[in-house]
């Protein structure tokens, strides 16, 4: 069977191709994966921890100092001793009130009379709280409470309803008894700030959800996906276990995107603080470098199969030369005689036209060998072999046969044509001389010459070319039969 290095060689490349991709895309996968599980892990045990305790700092920040405020009011001497002198006019409560307020950058600041039930506040007199106004209930419960102070989140009704956060202290006289409720009011609007700066800035959803799960507060720009955690896609498949276990880290899937939650309660607000991180966004960085490595991978591939079919290419060719060509003189070889004859000779056959085999053998050089040693000999085979191309046409096929025997193959010529041709062979190789050592080497030839028979097979006309030339060595050399 003759080998196929067309078939050999595309199954090397495809082998190849397929280790590379393989390789890289091994390599590339099981990296995106690392990365993939590190950022999962930053995400759950860095980054939404951090986040929510900052978030929980600064509000108990904003808080503590209106605390403070609120404790500094209830026991200023100035509010006790006015509501013991019998609260006659309300323009100097009112004034404090502003006082406070401005000075400290409050929303509100109130002060509600135990023995009038007058609400105070900046603007002067609001109106008489009432046990039996669901809206005045704040009041009621922070007089019975044990606590020095509570903080609550209501509507304003001094400000069109804001939403604000209320420190509700309790004020007793010297005696300890109690004689009113005083503080200050904040405006969620500056915890909402604080929300939406963080959202931007961690590229996190934050929210506040109350026990029930109703969502109680959140920032301007990312808002939850409903009002009770119980309704929200993804996260109502762990709502239930976020308020029964309080605080951690719950994982849940929302179109086809893996978040994260981390839950806290704070006990100020009676909320569970929620800071939500969506896995996504950090992943789509690192699957970023995960197209670009397989772009890489791609491209290299492509240069080391491309450099090896090249080089491949290189060699072959290479080796069919070496194979073809004889060394020494450079000119075509027996195997190149099997590989191009039969083409010849399907060619004159079709066409009818009449082939010659011409061979010729050096005369006595084995005395040239002998005489000057090989290397004389090999330089006068190398002139010879050129001379004899020069005496040719371009059209003869001239072959090294063995040692000093060459054979020529002569198309579209005649025996007439041959003979002339074998002639001037022959008188150029005579007239070849090659310097030696202050020697003129030189050589003769005997050509024996054979006309192809119809229908004769090639080895049968190279023997009786061969006969010619047995013949021309025998009649005394250097002459053409
Ligand atoms: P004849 O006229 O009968 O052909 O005499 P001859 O000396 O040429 O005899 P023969 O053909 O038997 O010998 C061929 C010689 O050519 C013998 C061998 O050493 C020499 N020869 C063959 N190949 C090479 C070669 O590549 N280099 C050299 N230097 N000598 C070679
Ligand atoms: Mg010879
Ligand atoms: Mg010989």
């Amino acid at each position: 069977m003759r080998p196929r290095p067309g078939a050999d060689k595309r199954r090397l490349i495809g082998v190849l191709a397929l280790l590379l991709l393989l390789g890289f895309a091994a390599t590339t996968l099981v990296s995106y994966q690392v990365s993939r599980s590190s950022v999962r892990e930053t995400i759950v045990s860095s980054e939404l921890p951090l986040t929510s305790d900052n978030l929980y700092s600064e509000i108990q920040k904003d808080l503590i100092r209106p605390i403070l405020i609120s404790s500094m009011m209830a026991s200023d001497t100035f509010v006790r001793d006015w509501v013991l002198s019998g609260e006659r006019d309300a323009g100097p409560m009112t004034r404090y009130l502003r006082e406070v307020r401005d000075r400290y950058g409050a929303f509100t600041s109130f002060f509600v009379s135990e023995r009038t039930r007058t609400y105070y506040q900046t603007g002067g007199v609001l109106k008489r709280v009432q046990e039996d106004e669901p809206r005045d209930a704040w009041y009621f419960r922070v007089r019975a409470m044990p606590a020095p102070y509570e903080i609550n989140l209501d509507p304003d009704l001094a400000n069109r309803d804001a939403l604000t956060i209320f420190i509700n202290y309790k004020v007793v006289d010297y005696d300890g008894q109690f004689i009113g409720a005083i503080g200050v009011g904040l405006t969620v609007d500056a915890v909402r700030a604080l929300i939406t700066d963080y959202q931007q800035r961690f590229k996190r959803s934050i929210y506040f959800v109350d026990r029930k799960g109703r969502v109680a507060l959140f920032g301007n720009d990312q808002h939850p996906a409903g009002s009770d955690i119980h309704a929200m896609p993804g996260v109502r498949e762990v709502a239930e276990r976020i308020l029964t276990e309080g605080a951690g880290t719950f994982q849940y899937q929302t179109g086809g995107n893996t978040h994260f939650l981390n839950v806290r309660f704070i006990p100020e607000l009676d909320w569970y603080l929620l800071v939500d991180g969506d896995e996504d966004a950090a992943l789509s960085r690192i699957r970023g470098t995960l197209y670009v490595n397989l772009a890489i991978c791609l491209v290299i591939s492509a240069v080391v199969l491309l450099a090896t079919s090249l080089t491949i290419n290189r060699y072959q060719g290479r080796l069919e030369e070496l194979a073809v060509t004889d060394e020494l003189t450079g000119l075509a070889n027996r195997r190149a005689f099997d590989l191009l004859i039969p083409q010849a000779l399907g060619e004159s056959r079709r066409a009818g036209e009449p082939l010659l085999a011409m061979m010729i053998d050096l005369d006595n050089f084995k005395a040239v060998n002998d005489g000057h040693g090989h290397a004389a000999g090999d330089a006068l085979l190398r002139r010879v072999a050129r001379v004899m191309q020069e005496a040719l046409r371009a059209s003869d096929l001239l072959f090294r046969w063995g040692g000093e025997e060459f054979l020529v193959v002569l198309k579209r010529t005649d025996l007439a044509q041959g003979r002339q041709l074998a002639e001037r062979v022959r008188a150029a190789i005579e007239a070849a001389s090659v310097p030696w050592e202050e020697a003129q080497l030189g050589v003769t030839a005997s050509v024996g010459l054979a006309v192809l028979g119809e229908g004769e097979p090639v080895d049968e006309v190279i023997r009786r070319a061969d006969e010619a030339l047995y013949e021309a060595k025998r009649q005394g050399r250097n002459r053409v039969v």
